[in-house]
């Protein structure tokens, strides 16, 4: 009778454990809730921040930067170009031989590779002297074409995925670094000068023709097959969106811009806020243990860098609140140790008892005996935060459809009158490329957004290689004369 009294117990304290995580999970899920009016909310605030940050300077969390690019590659240009791309995660060097023409591009070569950890947090000449070297490599290896084009001087794009108060199409300081970057003594520098620097120190015959934001290249390849391309998206380790902007409508700077077109705007969505985002506790705690405080809170939410970490953090939680996995080693409590494509490939584990699921979190998060509930449980959380973004991120670009007049509401807003146009965004980014449920959801809410029948209207594409190959392009039209007028 004792021991069935002890049994009874023990179930009744089992039950209230696993109520306790269940209440961790709906109460989680609640918080990233994004109702279609919440999402329309959003979609105002990014319109309204939009206009604030073209006004003034500091007008808005939204910088709303110049890129001097008034001057979109067409399919005329003409010969042989490099590209540096520096993203979050990793370096690229591209060749791309350019036929003119509307041939479109001839051929392109790529080296990419991991930027090694300890340059993140190095100094600026560590991290400029590690490109110039891959760059001169990778030259010598490749070499010149001089068939192609008699090089006496090499002409190339760089794309630097940092927010850069730009002071010239191929020229620019760091305003401030992001994704986990830290280096201290390159901030307020200019790019190009430190990247000048370090080539000339290897005698390396390079000329930067266009200094660019990643988002900046994806829409330039992006328009460069499809003229309709007016907005890139970029999805990777970090998120931010560029666009054509009309030059009457950047108010900032009336006056400094000569041309009477157009210009492309790096928006640094990364850093935009509203009130009306879905914030939880969760992302308060990530935040401020992150290396940027207070900084890039959409960013957060979003990209790559951070879902599996917040995943991590509501695990976390749930294990604490009912010894969910007995002892529990040292990785579930430490940050970003649960990566992003890790928590893709428990999302989308389509086994019956989520093996897949299971064995992630015994190799990265250092749990076992995870019961096939809890698996399920781990799955809901991940679905949480990647619907979340995923929504957030078709909020964003409808917001920027708003701006431009292009989502279908007609009078609200500066180019209504144009009516219903074709509008394709370019979407760059391992995240969004890797991950079908993340591209799903977003599509989805355009939809819900927008209403069927005008989310006909936008197409979403992919872009790969974009920000590496527009920057060849953008070295190349810097050149022509061309502008966003003709647009
Ligand atoms: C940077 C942007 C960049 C984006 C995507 C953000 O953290 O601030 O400049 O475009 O990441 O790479
Ligand atoms: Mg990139």
């Amino acid at each position: 009778c004792a021991i069935a009294a002890v049994l009874v117990r023990k179930g009744v304290e089992r039950r209230a454990k696993w109520s306790r995580v269940v209440g961790v999970l709906r109460e989680f899920e609640e918080g990233c809730s994004t109702s279609g009016h919440r999402l329309r909310q959003v979609v105002d605030a990014m319109a309204v921040e939009m206009h604030a940050g073209l006004a003034s300077e500091g007008g808005s969390k939204l910088k709303m930067l110049l890129t001097f690019v008034d001057n979109l590659p067409n399919g005329n240009e003409k010969g042989l170009y490099y590209a540096l791309d520096l993203g979050g995660t990793h370096f690229r060097v591209l060749r791309v031989h350019l036929k003119g023409t509307k041939q479109k591009i001839l051929d392109h070569k790529v080296e990419k590779q991991a930027i090694p950890p300890h340059l993140l947090t190095g100094t600026s000449e560590e991290l400029f002297g590690f490109i110039a070297l891959t760059l001169k490599r990778f030259i010598e290896k490749e070499g010149d074409d001089f068939e192609l084009q008699p090089v006496s001087r090499r002409d190339l794009g760089f794309t630097f995925s940092f927010p850069v108060r730009q002071t010239s199409v191929s020229s620019g300081f760091l305003i401030k670094w992001t994704k986990g970057f830290a280096i201290e003594d390159m901030v307020g520098k200019d790019v190009a000068e430190c990247l000048q620097s370090a080539r000339t120190m290897l005698g390396l015959d390079v000329r930067v023709a266009a200094l660019i934001n990643d988002s900046a290249g994806t829409l330039a390849l992006g328009h460069y097959h499809d003229e309709d391309t007016m907005v890139a998206v970029i999805i990777g380790t970090g998120t931010n969106a560029c666009y054509i902007e009309r030059a009457d409508a950047i108010i900032k700077c009336q006056g400094l811009i000569s041309n009477s077109g157009g210009m492309v705007i790096n928006m640094e969505w990364g850093n935009f806020w509203s009130s009306h985002l879905p914030r939880t506790p969760y992302d308060v705690d990530l935040d401020a243990e992150s290396p940027n405080p207070y900084d890039q809170g959409f960013e957060k939410m979003i990209s790559g860098m951070y879902l599996g970490d917040i995943v991590r953090r509501v695990i976390l939680r749930m294990a604490k609140e009912a010894d969910l996995f007995g002892e529990v080693g040292k990785s579930l409590s430490e940050p970003f140790t649960l990566r992003t494509p890790l928590m893709c490939a428990m999302h989308q584990d389509e086994s019956s008892d989520l093996r897949e699921v299971a064995r992630i979190m015994e190799e990265t998060l250092e749990v076992s005996n995870i019961p096939l509930r809890v698996r399920r449980l781990v799955v809901r959380v991940c679905d949480a935060v990647t619907r979340r973004a995923a929504r957030l991120a078709a909020a964003g670009i409808v917001g920027i459809l708003k701006k431009i007049g292009r989502d279908g509401k007609g009078g609200s807003s500066s180019n209504s009158s144009e009516g219903v146009r074709r509008t394709v965004v370019a979407i760059e980014g391992g995240l969004y490329e890797n991950y079908s449920l993340f591209r799903e959801y977003m599509r989805d809410a355009l939809e819900e957004i927008l209403g069927e029948e005008m989310s006909q209207n936008v197409v979403l594409r992919l872009s790969q290689d974009g920000s590496g190959l527009g920057a060849a392009l953008l070295a190349a039209a810097v050149s022509s004369s061309s502008s966003l007028s003709s647009l």
